[in-house]
């Protein structure tokens, strides 16, 4: 029985056990959930902000430990990152969203989040390319979404896993951008469609700090010049979202609009008109 409340999260980085056996613990419980069906993908619209169109959604990974409850994925993908389990999680993922995606309008596409370790697998694009074969989807409705850790690998393996997935067709994001560092020398040559400005620059974006507006103003400048796209993530109030529609965002996920939805809701809301 799970008793609930926020205490639930903490049990994975408690430090009343020893580290590693608490990350053996979690890797265990999550491969059992692998197998068992508590995972579960949940769907973010991303809404276009001239007419408020939902052009796709963002896929997130969701657990629900039957005991503790729900566990965060900013949680069990880093650990899992540091063990072959983000192979598995990530290509149950790109089925999962994939065979989902398969039903919704052909307009509306599906965004999967992809570790800098599956990423960097010489089986990615096999993987990507099955999901889609399986899913029968064209491939341009498939955004995967990256971040500069993928840059820190072998470099040559990289490039022919960018040129690879350019070939086969499927978009390509450069997420949480401008949270790293030296992200400009990637834009010179790796090929991305769309640049998601990250949640922190929308949070700091306040009447004092207007130095993050202007961050935001430049990386859309950036992305409109090298002909991408952007999307501001994490947009939850009002005054936020007049601010970034005013810096000319086109693009804008958060709880403004709404959570991650589960695919029945998204299915439902899809045919009843009430998204897209
Ligand atoms: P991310 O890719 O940057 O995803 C955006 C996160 O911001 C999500 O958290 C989303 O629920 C949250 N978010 C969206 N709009 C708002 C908002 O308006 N306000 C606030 N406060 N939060 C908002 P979530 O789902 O907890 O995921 C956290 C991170 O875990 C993700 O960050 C991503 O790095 C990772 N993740 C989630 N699912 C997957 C997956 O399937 N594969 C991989 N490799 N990573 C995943
Ligand atoms: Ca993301
Ligand atoms: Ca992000
Ligand atoms: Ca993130």
């Amino acid at each position: 029985a799970k008793n609930g409340g926020r205490g639930q999260f903490r049990f994975y980085s408690s430090d009343l056990r020893d580290e590693e056996e608490e990350r053996a613990l979690l890797l265990k419980d999550l491969r059992e959930a692998l197998a068992s069906e508590q995972l579960q993908l949940h769907y973010q619209p991303v809404v276009r902000t001239s007419d408020h169109v939902v052009v796709g959604f963002e896929a997130l990974m969701r657990w629900e430990h039957p005991e503790r409850g729900p566990v965060s994925p900013d949680i069990f993908i880093p650990a899992a990152e540091e063990s072959n389990l983000i192979n598995q999680l990530g290509e149950w993922a790109l089925r999962r969203a994939c065979a989902d995606a398969a039903s919704w309008p052909e307009t509306v596409r599906v965004a999967v989040n992809v570790s800098a370790v599956q990423f960097n697998n010489v089986n990615f694009v096999s993987v990507v390319t099955n999901a889609l074969a399986a899913a029968e989807m064209t491939p341009d409705r498939l955004e995967l979404e990256l971040t500069e850790s993928v840059f820190m690998g072998d470099s040559e393996q990289t490039d022919r896993t960018f040129q690879s997935l350019k070939h086969l067709g499927v978009r390509l994001a450069l997420d949480d951008f401008g949270t790293g560092y030296s992200s400009l020398s990637y834009l010179r040559s790796a090929p991305f469609d769309k640049l998601k400005v990250d949640k922190s620059f929308v949070d700091s974006c306040t009447q004092k700090d207007q130095n993050s507006a202007k961050i935001i103003t430049a990386i859309i400048g950036l992305s409109d010049a090298l002909g991408m796209e952007t999307t501001v993530e994490g947009v939850e109030a009002f005054d936020q979202f007049h601010l970034v529609c005013e810096k000319g965002a086109k693009y804008i996920q958060g709880w403004i609009y709404s959570k991650a939805l589960p695919a029945s809701i998204v299915a439902e809301r899809m045919r009843s008109g009430e998204l897209k």
